[in-house]
């Protein structure tokens, strides 16, 4: 049986009217499910009997089981595998931020678009599981309204959207390779009758699949964007990101450019520190160089180590003089809190611990 979470209000409207059920019912329903955030059509008491006996015989409820839910020591990371009705495994990851004098108190959720990755990045655990399916609509935002369950229990009723929650686009999957149904869930967590958890709040990551990050800028939407770089030069990069190899550098920022010309909106970079990979001073240089002209952010990220990779995280003396360099191109740049690194908070890595991957 479809899950619910699959069916856009206008068919499930549809579904009711053909069964004999006011239309208007379809709103009650959607209510429940994407705001009070019932667990089950039996918790639902807006809807006669018929309704739900017809809700019961046609859709299932969640598309996830909960397989394992693992916290960090420091209780500010949780991470989620779940099951999928076929058996396939998926991650999410919540992260808890406390103010920190730049950034206001948050809660962050990292959520996964296919069931593995085709694009093979060397450092990256769901990349050497190889590519499963992609993810459906429902699937997808199932995981932000499982994890916002948990905060409100967590945090009460009041719980904030608007200002506490972010979800980022940014676990297991590249979100560009399965693009429309990315787009609709985007819509669905946007939807202001539903989850209503603002565009900007959304940030949606991709390694450089060049033509969708162009179609991406004329979609209209505010979401943030960001891009996984890794690297200043093709040479770096390709050694890490098969894709550069179909999507070179200068594509990616050609595109990038682009983007920011329509949009006007600013790019969020990744750049994954690798020791001796990617993180010497020449590298910052033609980082600084390659980024200064556009309207950007750049995120340092120490590389959370997979059983498999033999990528090393960068010493932190390394890491500060890397942005040292940055900073002098006047690129704002952050270095990301690493969280749950005790838990494999790292895309894939909880799912490949689990199969002994
Ligand atoms: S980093 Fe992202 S795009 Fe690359 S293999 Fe991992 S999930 Fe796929």
């Amino acid at each position: 049986m479809i899950s619910i979470f699959e069916i856009k209000k206008e068919d499930i409207k549809l579904g009711f009217k053909s069964a004999g059920i006011r239309e208007y019912r379809a709103d009650q329903l959607w209510q429940s499910i994407y705001v009070d955030l019932s667990s089950s059509f039996d918790e639902i008491k807006t809807l006669p009997l018929e309704a739900v006996n017809y809700l019961k015989s046609n859709h299932s409820f969640s598309p996830l089981r909960l397989v394992v839910k693992k916290k960090s020591k420091d209780k500010s990371t949780d991470k989620y595998l779940w099951k999928l009705h076929d058996n396939n495994l998926i991650e999410t990851v919540l992260m808890r931020y406390d103010e920190d004098g730049h950034r206001r108190r948050r809660r962050t959720v990292c959520i996964s678009s296919q069931v593995g990755c085709a694009l093979d990045c060397k450092f990256c655990a769901t990349g050497q599981q190889g590519f499963t399916r992609q993810l459906t609509v429902g699937e997808i935002v199932s995981q932000v309204i499982e994890i916002k369950k948990e905060l409100i229990i967590e945090e009460g009723r009041s719980f904030n959207n608007e200002n506490n929650l972010n979800i980022v686009f940014m676990g297991m999957g590249e979100p560009l390779a399965n693009y429309s149904r990315t787009l609709e869930a985007v819509k669905r967590l946007n939807d202001q009758k539903g989850l209503n958890i603002g565009a900007r709040n959304i940030t949606i990551s991709t390694v450089g699949l060049v033509p969708k990050i162009l179609d991406l800028a004329k979609e209209k939407i505010q979401v943030n964007l960001a891009v996984s770089i890794h690297a200043p030069d093709d040479e770096t990069r390709s050694q890490t990101v098969p894709i550069n190899n179909t999507y070179p550098i200068g594509d990616l920022i050609q595109a990038c450019k682009k983007y920011i010309e329509i949009t006007n909106r600013k790019v969020f970079f990744e750049y994954v520190l690798l020791h001796g990979q990617n993180d010497s001073k020449s590298h910052a240089e033609k980082l600084g160089k390659l980024l200064k002209p556009l309207l950007c952010h750049l995120n340092l990220i120490p590389v959370n180590p997979t059983l498999k990779s033999d990528y090393k995280r960068s010493n932190s003396d390394k890491i500060n003089a890397f942005r040292e360099i940055i900073t002098k191109y006047n690129i704002p740049s952050t270095i990301r809190m690493e969280k749950g690194i005790d838990i494999n908070a790292g895309c894939g890595q909880l799912k490949s611990e689990f199969l002994n991957l």
